[in-house]
């Protein structure tokens, strides 16, 4: 069986990862979304609700769980005993940024990276983008799936 995990804040849930994790859920048998949690970094939203989206986004499709993990990637993956890391690629910033963790992360294990291109229609969408918009009381509701509400 092919697993994969999908890492990130998920601070919250938009329609750009929802679209890598239903794609990805067609290449793989599995993909467990996996969030990351780090003590030294602020959330907009805590990690129940941040789950809590995930969870409610994905009720119908039996192939996506939802973890929550500290600490390395790679020793997370090696620990639920999977082979590959899901990450979505939106730019050439995104391309560097995820070039090196991939690059570091195949160093300290035998894991792949796989990258999935965002579709045309989400590749401007990030979590910091839906923050701002949330913080200044924007619509926010067509950049998330309709479990992220406020
Ligand atoms: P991180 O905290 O690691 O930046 P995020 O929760 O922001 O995590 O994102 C997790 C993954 O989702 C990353 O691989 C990121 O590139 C991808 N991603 C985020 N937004 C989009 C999008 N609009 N299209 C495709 N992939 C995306």
């Amino acid at each position: 069986m092919k697993r994969a995990i999908f890492p990130g804040s998920f601070d919250p849930l938009t329609l750009g990862h929802y679209d890598i994790i239903e794609r990805g859920a067609k290449l793989f048998d599995e993909v467990i979304i996996a969030i990351g949690v780090n003590a030294d970094k602020k959330y907009m939203f805590t990690l129940e609700q941040r789950k809590k989206f995930i969870e409610k986004a994905f009720a119908n499709n039996n192939r996506v769980k939802v973890v929550t993990y500290k600490g390395l990637t790679v020793d997370f993956c090696k620990e639920i005993n999977v082979d590959f890391i899901l990450r979505g690629l939106r730019n050439p910033a995104d391309f560097e940024f995820e070039k090196a963790i991939a690059h570091t992360n195949r160093d300290l294990a035998p894991v792949e990276t796989v990258f999935l291109l965002t579709s045309a229609k989400t590749s401007y969408i990030s979590s910091s983008i839906v923050r701002d918009v949330i913080r200044n009381n924007g619509d926010y509701t067509k950049l998330v799936p309709k479990s992220v509400r406020i």
